[in-house]
């Protein structure tokens, strides 16, 4: 049985006629940046996430780029966010001349806490990113109050987590920035690289219109020194045709969730060498098995299904035998990889993005996967540590 990680074509075949239909009429139109089409996208999206300003532009990273930009963080200043992501996060802070500041990760959700970043502020903190991982908010509240005490921005990175809710407010419209991905593996995907910038405040708004686009207000007159972060008109064309799906795709990412853990627990019942146990800080300790647990204040929506293991890569490789794709979210921490070599960060800093880093996979989550195709997926862990 095969059980890739992701699927796209299934999630197009329903689709296919009406997201040609759309690329047909931007195709008509010869209008292919910005105009009607992005504006429409930005209008729709905005309302689906209950946030005044939607801001479409063409990348994560840019959306990152241009939130950072906005603010005006720059070289002198301190980015505090966690360790533990995908790269684009610290990236773009070092792209904008500043020093990202990295702090360990909760070891239950993944995320950034609080009290880390409560500790890592100084006089040169200019913004917190916190990132929303794997589709689950970070204690945004927590984070809220320390940042709101100091007077300082909080950019949410919410490129796995369109939709993703904590006490029924969306992610990345509650900080004073949030940026999303439309990179096709997201749960929200384009055909080519998308993004998006949200915010509700109008001044903020406004500027990251300038950035992305050369900080050009009118035509050819430059106020700021902005950059090309526009998003096309075919890829909003093509989000506009999803984006009424997305919820439905969410609710078959949650039910997968549920019989992932359903399944589990009904395998391993009675197992001798291997049982369920929840997260904690330490590496998984062998003949353990650690499965995603959400918040109860949180509505994930899984981008990943990220369970942590002993003799990781020792079942990666059983599991690519039995043709189950799966995929590390992330080998390598922030602080020890090469290009932030020079901020002069060791091994042992942060245990517990370490010890994830180490010992987590990601197992298919996508919503069109099978009953079938999911017991396979826990047959063949449960028979690996047998
Ligand atoms: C995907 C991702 C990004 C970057 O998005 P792109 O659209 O690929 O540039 C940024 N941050 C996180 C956490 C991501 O997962």
């Amino acid at each position: 049985m095969r059980v890739p990680l992701l699927d796209l074509q299934q999630q197009y075949a329903p689709i296919r006629d009406e997201v040609l239909a759309a690329v047909t009429r931007v195709c008509d139109s010869q209008h292919f940046i910005l105009g009607a089409e992005v504006e429409q996208f930005e209008r729709e999206i905005a309302s689906l996430l209950g946030v005044a300003h939607a801001i479409g532009v063409s990348s994560g990273t840019d959306a990152l780029l241009a939130a950072l930009m906005a603010l005006g963080v720059g070289p002198g200043d301190e980015v505090i966010t966690p360790t533990y992501s995908f790269f684009a996060t610290a990236g773009c802070v070092s792209r904008v001349g500043a020093t990202p500041v990295f702090v360990d990760v909760d070891p239950v959700s993944f995320n950034v806490t609080a009290e880390a970043i409560d500790a890592a502020l100084t006089p040169r903190t200019r913004a917190i990113l916190p990132v929303h991982l794997y589709g689950q908010c970070a204690d945004v509240d927590g984070i809220l109050a320390v940042a709101r005490a100091r007077r300082i921005p909080v950019i949410e990175d919410a490129a796995q987590a369109i939709g993703a809710q904590t006490r029924g407010r969306q992610a990345g419209t509650l900080g004073d920035i949030g940026c999303f991905s439309f990179f096709p593996s997201k749960n929200l995907g384009a055909f080519g690289d998308a993004g998006l910038v949200t915010t509700n405040d109008d001044e903020l708004g406004w500027k990251v219109r300038l950035m992305r686009n050369h900080g050009m207000h009118p035509k050819y007159y430059h106020r700021v020194i902005g950059g090309n972060f526009r998003i096309d008109a075919l890829q909003a064309a093509v989000l506009r045709v999803k984006t009424p799906h997305l919820a439905a795709w969410t609710e078959a990412r949650r039910r997968n969730a549920a019989r992932y853990e359903r399944s589990f627990t009904e395998a391993l019942a009675g197992h001798r060498s291997l049982r369920l146990v929840p997260a904690s800080a330490a590496p998984t300790a062998a003949g353990t098995l650690t499965l995603p647990a959400a918040s109860p204040d949180a509505y994930h929506i899984y981008n990943q299904y990220v369970i942590r293991v002993h003799d990781r890569d020792g079942l990666r490789e059983r599991l690519t035998a039995q043709g189950v794709g799966t995929e590390i979210y992330y080998p390598v921490p922030f602080h020890l990889q090469d290009c932030f070599a020079p901020l002069g960060y060791r091994a042992g800093a942060f245990p517990v993005a370490e010890a994830a880093a180490a010992d987590s996979l990601a197992l298919p989550i996508y919503g069109e996967l099978t009953e079938n195709q999911q017991r396979h997926v826990v047959s063949t862990i449960v028979a690996y540590y047998r």
